[in-house]
């Protein structure tokens, strides 16, 4: 890459602002980027990386493969440039991947970014990894917590990871200043819908937030069944029952989660209605797999090879024109399409939800 091909901070720090964020052909706005930095983890969910699937012979990504920490800060600027304004890393497991603070300083360090933030299952968030992250320049972290309960939670990550690592791994995070937290709990029906309510319980008064996620059909190993979601509205039932609670305004236009704040000022969490009640009509969201495939959906068949492009020798200019090009025609809202046909089962749309898909631990959610 000659130096002539990529621009100077100053001359991206201009087109910040300069240019409206690229609107897609339903005129969705470009406004995040979720990066998977890896496509590797220490868990084996059931519900993401079934062990009969992901075992011992798996062919996860070579590092060569895999985006250096330059070519991802390179897009990622591009992107800003287009606007996004929130950034989340993600994988897999993004604390396994080396030389994850580095890259977060280089992305703090975009002229733009408003929001950079991180998804981790909390298994290797020690207290030193939460203040170096935060030194880096790591604004918030959601910690994943599928159960209060321990053989619940073991059964779910699979690799017999004890509940007590995942909440000193919240209290690291909020200790170093990455708060609010937020704790991510993914439902399925006959796995841990007991779990709610405890959780519930457990986060209420400590300022985390628990976004209760209804269970996707992303992938195509975790054998999805739409009996297995537990939807958003009986979550907030349960839960109201014993904590009365009343619904919040969203924060930001395009917010996935409905909020939610307990009645008695004990806080409030967030339900991810994804099945039940699909938002694309405000998803706002490119997603970056980690050997530099674009994708423009969660349940994308395919996505746009940018590393080539990249390790091509392509110019900032041809980059910058090859994501216009991609999110302009951008035409993606596959959960509205999905929660169509399991309404009407013969509707032309079913064949979107029988397409193959990428895995959730590849494109990290
Ligand atoms: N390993 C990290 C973690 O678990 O937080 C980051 C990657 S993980 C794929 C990101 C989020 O996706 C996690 O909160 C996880 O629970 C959620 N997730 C995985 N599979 C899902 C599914 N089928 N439906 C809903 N959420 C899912
Ligand atoms: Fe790993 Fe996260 Fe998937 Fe669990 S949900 S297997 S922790 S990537
Ligand atoms: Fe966005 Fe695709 Fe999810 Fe719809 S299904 S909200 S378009 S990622």
């Amino acid at each position: 890459m000659t130096g002539e091909r990529r621009e100077t901070p100053g001359r991206r720090r201009a087109a910040i602002g300069a240019r409206p964020p690229l609107a897609d052909a339903r005129g969705r706005a470009l406004r995040d980027l979720r990066i998977s930095v890896t496509d590797r983890c220490n868990f084996r969910c059931v519900y993401c990386m079934p062990r009969e699937v992901f075992g011992a012979d798996h062919a996860f990504l070579d590092r060569k493969e895999v985006l250096s920490l330059e070519e991802i800060a390179r897009i990622a600027a591009l992107f800003v440039e287009q606007g996004v304004r929130k950034i989340r890393l993600t994988g897999g497991e993004p604390l396994v991947r080396r030389g994850l603070e580095t890259l977060v300083e280089k992305l703090a360090a975009i002229p733009g970014v408003e929001d950079l933030s991180l998804t981790t299952n909390g298994s290797l968030l020690t207290p030193a990894r939460a203040r170096a992250l935060r030194e880096a320049g790591l604004g918030r972290v959601t910690v994943s917590l599928d159960a209060l309960d321990d053989a619940v939670f073991k059964r779910i990550n699979d690799v017999n990871f004890p509940v007590s690592g995942v909440l000193r791994a919240i209290d690291a995070a909020a200790e170093a200043g990455l708060a609010p937290v937020k704790v991510n709990m993914v439902v399925k029906r006959g796995g841990n819908e007991d779990q709610i309510v405890p959780m519930a319980g457990r986060f209420r008064g400590t300022g985390h937030i628990v976004r209760y996620i209804e269970y996707m059909d992303v992938g195509n190993s975790n054998g999805w069944e739409l009996a297995d979601v537990v939807s958003a509205r009986e979550i907030v039932e349960r839960i109201d029952e014993r904590h009365p609670l009343e619904p919040i305004g969203a924060n930001y236009p395009g917010e996935v989660a409905n909020r939610w704040r307990y009645r008695d000022g004990a806080g409030e969490i967030g339900v991810i209605a994804s099945v039940s009640q699909p938002f694309c009509g405000g998803c706002t969201r490119a997603r970056l797999s980690a050997e530099g495939r674009l994708y423009t959906c969660l349940f994308a068949t395919s996505g746009h090879d940018l590393r080539a492009l990249l390790r091509s020798g392509a110019s900032d200019r041809e980059v910058r024109s090859r994501l216009a090009g991609i999110w302009g025609r951008r035409d993606d809202r596959y959960s509205e399409l999905r929660t169509a046909a399991t309404r009407t089962p013969f509707a032309a749309d079913t064949a979107a939800a029988e397409a193959p898909r990428i895995e959730m631990s590849y494109i990290g959610g």
